[in-house]
């Protein structure tokens, strides 16, 4: 597994940024991965792009670093924008090649571990939810 824990999943793991509350925030979704035992809220702030989003929550090092690089990666996106990364990641992480994703690239090796792609998908599930305005607890097992 240690090919999994590459620098840039360390330093965002354990830096999270991003991480806190979101004073203004219109939109919001909580995600859970009960295989693995991680759970966040992800907020927006939402106009015709995403102004601003934020994180809190507790998991493991691929899922703070998936939703750390997240909210770097689509600040400033319209919702379809962040949709099409959302779908490059989920590629990615299963197996795709995932070219010009910068950072997010650091999260390929866990295509060699399917159960950790959804520690890595939470964040861009919860983000989905809060973009399309649902209001249930999305769950990787549903
Ligand atoms: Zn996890």
């Amino acid at each position: 597994m240690t090919d999994l824990y590459q620098q840039t999943i360390v330093d965002h793991a354990r830096r999270p940024r991003n991480f806190g509350p979101l004073p203004g925030a219109n939109r919001s979704a909580e995600g859970t991965n009960p295989l693995c035992g991680d759970e966040l809220i992800l907020r927006l702030r939402l106009g015709d792009r995403i102004e601003a989003v934020a994180f809190e929550g507790a998991g493991c090092a691929v899922c703070l670093a998936s939703a750390s690089m997240m909210t770097l990666a689509v600040k400033d996106c319209s919702a379809s924008e962040a949709a099409r990364l959302m779908q490059r990641v989920r590629e990615l992480v299963a197996g795709g090649n995932g070219a010009n994703l910068g950072e997010l690239e650091s999260l390929k090796g866990v295509a060699r571990y399917p159960a950790r792609r959804k520690c890595a998908l939470l964040a861009w599930r919860a983000l989905e939810a809060a973009l399309a305005g649902e209001t249930t607890k999305v769950s990787t097992e549903l």
